[in-house]
């Protein structure tokens, strides 16, 4: 049985009542034995599934030897893993914290403070697109210019300007003398799969080129392979000049990162920034076995090959089921089910087929399987998909039945 629903819990989730107590692959193990096809990897978290032997190897490994030491000494596994996302990213320096929330607080900072010590202090304003998630803490919030999530939170945080998403002229009147940054997800994720299209983010780096401006991306949750490339961004040849990584970067271990490069990251000099936890020899060790697989040669190759097989099968499952489903979206195992139900119900019916999935913004479902994933899996998925549609339309009947 599932334990009870704490009540010490702050209720600031709705949780399912399930709990898990194993985790193989894309495969969970409830408590109650029932076993649930994982295709939203607790939030593109476990971007290699569960329990995978090279990640639980390494953890396990570091645990035996020391946990945690500080900043106030060489991590010589946090040297080895900046040095390796620099090599894949082209940017120079990373500074590692525990979440992406912090990850994007830091790459915030580093915009800021890179005009400041350029002779400009003034700028500090950074332009984000509305349905951006950036995190939940206040700079952060203020970032994602949510009205709900900012509401009753005081004063918003000073300096972020939002424009409509896919409004480039919206954007271009909103660069300012202020303006230090523009900031944005190549897609956004919580925002309902939304990309950016690659000319898109070809004529915002022009832009900001033009006006001096910093590039940000946040790929927290389109990065590390999830795209089938280890970033976006590359698909788009675009390159940013500050970037925040989190949830599979640790593949279930709480790591999140901001990369920039040496010139926007210029300003950051000893005792301006600063983590207790972040860059802990755990954390390292776990983000370098996560990259150990995902740069293995083929491996993107595979995310791709999957990617295809997923749209292909979800291109499919749409046209069986026009009542239920108005769109697929999304590139690589980053995709949006646009929903014509409740996306929350949809999310439910899948559940009770033992599919895992996460709604999100504009009525959509997310499918963010373990980039592990296989063939098999991908088809089960859908066939899961197919019987909650399926269920879905039966409802539909029934109202429509009840109504005459
Ligand atoms: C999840 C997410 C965040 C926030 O990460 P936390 O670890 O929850 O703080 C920020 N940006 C994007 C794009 C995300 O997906």
């Amino acid at each position: 049985m599932p334990p009870a629903p704490s009540s010490h819990l702050l209720p600031t989730f709705a949780k399912a009542d399930i709990a898990f107590e194993r985790g193989d692959g894309a495969w969970l193990t409830a408590t109650n034995g029932d076993r649930y096809l994982d295709f939203g990897s607790g939030i593109a978290v476990n971007a290699l599934g569960h329990g995978h032997p090279h990640l639980v190897k390494a953890l396990v490994d570091q645990a035996q030897k020391v946990w945690h030491v500080s900043n106030l000494y060489q991590i010589p596994e946090g040297v080895r893993l900046a040095e390796r996302l620099a090599e894949a990213t082209g940017l120079d320096y990373a500074f590692f914290a525990n979440s992406g929330a912090e990850a994007n607080e830091g790459a915030i900072k580093t915009a800021r403070k890179y005009h400041a010590v350029s002779g400009h202090p003034e700028k500090i304003r950074i332009i984000t697109f509305e349905g951006a998630f950036h995190g939940r803490t206040l700079a952060t919030l203020a970032a994602g210019g949510q009205q709900k999530y900012l509401e009753g939170f005081g004063p918003k945080a000073e300096g972020f300007d939002q424009v409509p998403f896919g409004d480039f002229e919206a954007l271009k009147i909103a660069v300012t003398p202020e303006t230090a940054a523009i900031m944005l997800e190549p897609t956004q994720m919580e925002g309902g799969v939304r990309p950016f299209s690659p000319a898109t983010l070809r004529a915002i780096r022009a832009l900001c080129d033009e006006h001096g401006l910093l590039l940000i991306f946040d790929e927290i949750q389109t990065g590390v392979g999830r795209s089938g490339k280890l970033f976006q961004h590359e698909w788009a040849g675009v390159k940013p000049d500050i970037m925040s990584v989190a949830k599979g970067i640790g593949g279930g271990f709480p790591l999140g990162l901001f990369l920039t490069t040496k010139e926007a990251g210029k300003g950051m000099t000893a005792g301006t920034h600063g983590t207790t936890f972040g860059g802990n020899p755990l954390a390292m060790a776990v983000g370098n076995a996560v990259l150990d697989v995902v740069l293995a040669p083929g491996f993107l190759d595979a995310v791709q090959n999957n990617a295809l097989l997923l749209k292909q099968r979800l291109a499919e499952l749409k046209d069986r089921h026009p009542r239920v489903i108005e769109e697929i979206r999304g590139e690589g195992l980053l995709i949006g089910l646009k929903s014509k139900v409740p996306n929350t119900d949809l999310a439910a019916a899948a559940r009770a087929e033992k599919l895992l999935s996460v709604p999100a913004g504009d009525n959509t479902l997310r499918l963010l399987p373990p980039l592990t994933t296989t063939a098999e899996e991908i088809n089960e998925a859908v066939k899961r998909l197919d019987a909650a549609c399926a269920a879905i339309e039966r409802t539909l009947d029934n109202k429509k039945d009840a109504a005459a």
